[in-house]
């Protein structure tokens, strides 16, 4: 995070605390699981994790790509996902009693299936174990190979996400040159048309120099191919290292409920904007509200 000197007011926040945060935060512990909220050291973690939501990453610490927005660390040959890792997981979710989790993961180019037979195996795990709590799978692009994605969705998440996280002129800059933005386009296009009812989620980032031409074009785009829900946040630098981009304009939190009001006019079933939000940000919201049924029929 840039040094709280430079953030503005509105972005400066307290750090998480109280019962339901030290219970989550012993469960996860306790299995050696990461969470994105606290590896990310995600503002928002005391709300969500008061609310009964929390988001996993999965298959490592280490990526094989090097995005210039992320602070997870780069790794041309990470060590193989764990072979335990779907039960730790299952297992950690039951006890956290969470009534939405997202499992997000790193990008594993350097293996054969890039992952998606053990991020499938997590889902079914979680699934088996919980089924009663709602899962939303923030997968990586699967460089636009269909069969692949088509496995973890068959392994049954409620909500299948994947970012675009900037606008289009922006991506070669901000993403990692095997991501692109036509291909996550395409990403979210294959998962509506693979599964009609299962709900689509993106996320974009604001703050990196991106107009709001071309971030109205983006959302259009997203529409186009079918997109439910829509988040989009500040983007905050996550390390003072050359790999991370300075953050061009924090925008102000009144900037951000225009936006979110021009993407609801677009026709998306969720919108959450807002200086803090994430991708996984209020994800439950959209389930409990029961809006989501209301859109699809
Ligand atoms: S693909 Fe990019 S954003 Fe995702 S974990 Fe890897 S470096 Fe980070």
């Amino acid at each position: 995070m840039n040094s709280a000197a430079r953030l503005p007011e509105w972005l400066k926040v307290r750090l998480p605390g109280g019962p339901a945060y030290e219970r989550l935060k012993r469960a996860s512990r306790q299995r050696g699981l990461a969470t994105v909220c606290e590896q990310a050291r995600c503002p928002n973690l005391a709300e969500c994790w008061g609310g009964g939501t929390a988001t996993f990453m999965v298959m490592g610490p280490s990526c094989t790509r090097g995005c210039r927005f992320c602070s997870v660390a780069s790794q041309a040959q990470p060590p193989p996902p764990a072979e335990d890792e779907p039960a730790l997981l299952a297992q950690t979710l039951a006890e956290m009693r969470l009534e939405y989790a997202v499992l997000t993961t790193v990008c594993r180019d350097d293996l054969p299936d890039q992952g998606a037979g053990h991020l499938a195996r997590c889902i079914a795990a979680v699934k088996a174990e919980c089924p009663r709590m709602r899962l939303e799978m923030l997968a990586q692009d699967f460089r636009g190979e269909k069969a692949l994605l088509e496995r973890i969705m068959d392994a049954g998440p409620d909500v299948l996400a994947h970012n675009v996280e900037c606008v289009e002129r922006l991506t070669p800059v901000v993403r990692d040159s095997r991501a692109g933005y036509r291909q996550s386009l395409e990403v979210l296009e294959h998962a509506k048309r693979y599964r009609p009812a299962l709900p689509t989620k993106s996320s974009i980032m604001l703050g990196l120099g991106e107009t709001q031409a071309e971030l109205r074009g983006a959302l259009l785009d997203l529409r186009a191919v079918g997109c439910d829900i829509v988040t989009m946040g500040q983007y905050l630098r996550p390390s003072g290292r050359g790999r991370n981009l300075p953050v061009a304009r924090f925008l102000p939190p009144e900037e951000f409920e225009r936006l979110g009001s021009m993407a609801r006019g677009l026709g998306f079933a969720f919108v959450a904007s807002g200086p803090f939000v994430r991708s996984s940000y209020r994800a439950a919201e959209l389930f409990l509200s029961g809006r989501l049924e209301a859109h699809a029929s």
